[in-house]
């Protein structure tokens, strides 16, 4: 197969004119090109009157050695890269123990995926409900139907964090296996569109991320895999320094010496049993700060110009930092085009933002979290002490929201001026439960306001009227990413803790969905070559 980069064509171009380009680059005719694939394609809009979209193409053609030869001097023809996946072990048909997975998030969905097709039989246990009734839960506690249920919402569930939220699939980790591949392939087999195979930036979208976390239950069950929900693990037995098994909410003991942690960043309670049972716990550092909302019309303009509304580049993002006077870095967090504001709190009495999109992406709001760069020098003392912060931050947003789950909020201009807002202007904020407005300056750290009030102008700049005195802020931001790390090896176990396997966002190894599905590939790996050589050793 051979590899064709840089092939630009214009926005509107016709279904042929691919082909046509491959041929004329080629110099070969239609008989010598046997097929050929999209392996991506991203639009170039640095120049906003000409935006143009860039293929990558891999091809079959007769004359590969040839070709190879003709355009040797030319980057941009190259043999495809190997990107398969060859897994690293196959289990013995007698296995008298199985791997305990916790954590149905993507981490722990792909760690158990992978240890089921290598024949490993995990069992997966999730604290939270099966995803048709977490989401029927989360659905309610928004439209204030319920209240909050502290097992069964934004983050706790099948699904893990990631269930109701754009579904963004791009990562900036370093993948030289190329398991980002596989992620977005075992993807496609449990219905997700092929396109995300190929297109810049795919996103899936919330409604379809449900079916796909479906299937891919049905796939780990038909391979042997058990997953059994409403089963909070509160308890890990631990001799010697090895994992032993673990023990659940109802007082059930379950033993094994493979337990791969996937509980994502919110399970603060797990983390504490954790602590008390000597785990190796870090601090590190993580971001707060506000949602934003603007009209997605005004960022489509801004970004597209003209092409604003294309059916080929859809609702468009941005990326922002700032690196502020007083030392701070401010940046734009998890934007998510056309979208909406959601309530993430699992605690009651505790109120966090996030945000989410359906696949359309055609709600009338942009939104992404505006967050400021924290470290352990902001919390010292304990390795949870970030957490300490986040959970009073989210009480205190609790409370100026009126104690209802409203978010509260200001408008930029107000913010900006430092005075309390009183109504919304054009931009009708997405936020249910609701919004409360009034003065989010004592909603974070000075210095976090100070940077904020910074950012903001800055960004302007880059984007026209990112400022503007009706765009929303709601509060508080504080999950962006874990505020500890539970360190590992090169075994993928804890330092101290055999048989641990720390994985995914909340152990500190991921900072989304596809990073934390690479991260359970790697430690589904680790896991399985341990067994495996166990398992030798005992002849
Ligand atoms: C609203 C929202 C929108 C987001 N949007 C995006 C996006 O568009 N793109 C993106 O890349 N990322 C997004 N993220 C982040 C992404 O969801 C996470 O990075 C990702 O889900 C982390 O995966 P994980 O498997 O490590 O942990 P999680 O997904 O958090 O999964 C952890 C699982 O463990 C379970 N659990 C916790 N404790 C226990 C226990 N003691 N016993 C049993 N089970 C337990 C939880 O119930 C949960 O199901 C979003 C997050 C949210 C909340």
């Amino acid at each position: 197969m051979l590899r064709l980069t840089e092939i630009k064509l214009p926005l509107d171009h016709g279904e042929a004119d691919l082909k046509t380009a491959i041929l004329k680059k080629l110099r070969i005719g239609p008989e010598d090109l046997t097929d050929y694939t999209i392996f991506k394609r991203s639009p170039d809009a640095r120049r906003k009157g000409e935006i143009s979209l860039v293929y990558i193409v891999d091809l079959e053609t007769p004359k590969e050695k040839a070709l190879l030869k003709r355009f040797k001097k030319d980057p941009h023809v190259r043999p495809t890269p190997a990107m398969g996946y060859h897994p690293v072990a196959q289990a013995p048909s007698q296995l008298d123990q199985r791997p305990i997975v916790i954590g149905t998030g993507p981490c722990g969905m792909f760690a158990g995926l992978l240890l089921a097709q290598m024949g490993f039989r995990p069992l997966i246990l999730e604290r939270g409900k099966a995803v048709r009734d977490r989401t029927a839960d989360t659905f309610a506690f928004w439209k204030k139907k319920t209240s909050l249920n502290p097992e069964s919402n934004a983050q706790f569930g099948e699904g893990g964090a990631g269930t109701f939220s754009d579904g963004k699939l791009y990562s900036q980790v370093k993948d030289t296996n190329h398991y980002g591949r596989k992620v977005l392939q075992e993807l496609v087999t449990s219905g997700a569109s092929p396109e995300i195979l190929y297109i810049n930036k795919p996103h899936i979208g919330t409604f379809k991320l449900v079916g796909i976390v479906q299937s891919l239950r049905a796939r780990i069950e038909a391979l042997g895999g058990e997953i059994r929900f409403q089963s909070r693990v509160d308890d890990i037995a631990i001799e010697n320094g090895q994992v032993q098994g673990v023990t659940l909410a109802g007082g059930e003991t379950i033993a094994s010496q493979h337990v791969v942690l996937a509980v994502g960043h919110s399970a603060r309670d797990t983390f504490q049993m954790l602590c008390d049972r000597g785990v190796y716990i870090e601090p590190k550092p993580f971001s707060i700060g506000f949602r934003i909302e603007h009209p997605q019309r005004m960022i489509d303009r801004c970004r597209f110009g003209d092409y604003a509304g294309h059916k080929r580049l859809g609702a468009a993002d941005y990326k922002l930092v700032h690196h502020c006077k007083n030392g701070r870095s401010v940046y734009s967090f998890c934007m998510c085009p056309g979208g909406l504001v959601v309530a993430a709190a699992s605690e009651p009495g505790r109120v966090v933002t996030n945000g989410m999109s359906q696949y359309s992406r055609n709600e009338r709001n942009a939104n992404s979290g505006i967050v400021v760069g924290i470290t352990p020098d902001d919390y010292p003392g304990h390795p949870l002490a970030g957490i300490a912060l986040q959970r009073r931050l989210e009480a205190q947003a609790f409370e100026l929201g009126g104690g209802t789950y409203n978010a509260p909020g200001q408008l930029v201009g107000d913010f900006l001026a430092g005075r309390p807002s009183q109504a919304f202007g054009n931009v009708i904020p997405s936020y249910a439960p609701g919004v409360q407005l009034g003065d989010l300056s004592t909603s974070l750290p000075d210095y976090a306001i100070e940077a904020i009030r910074e950012a903001l102008p800055a960004f302007d700049q880059k984007i026209e009227g990112f400022a503007r005195a009706d765009a929303v802020l709601t509060g508080v931001e504080t999950r962006t990413s874990s505020p500890i790390r539970i360190k590992r090896d090169d075994t993928y176990q804890s330092l101290n803790t055999k048989g641990l396997y720390p994985a995914g966002e909340g152990a500190g190894y991921a900072g989304g969905i596809l990073s934390a599905g690479i991260d359970g590939i790697k430690v589904a790996e680790a896991v399985a070559l341990n067994m495996s050589h166990q398992l030798q050793a005992l002849g």
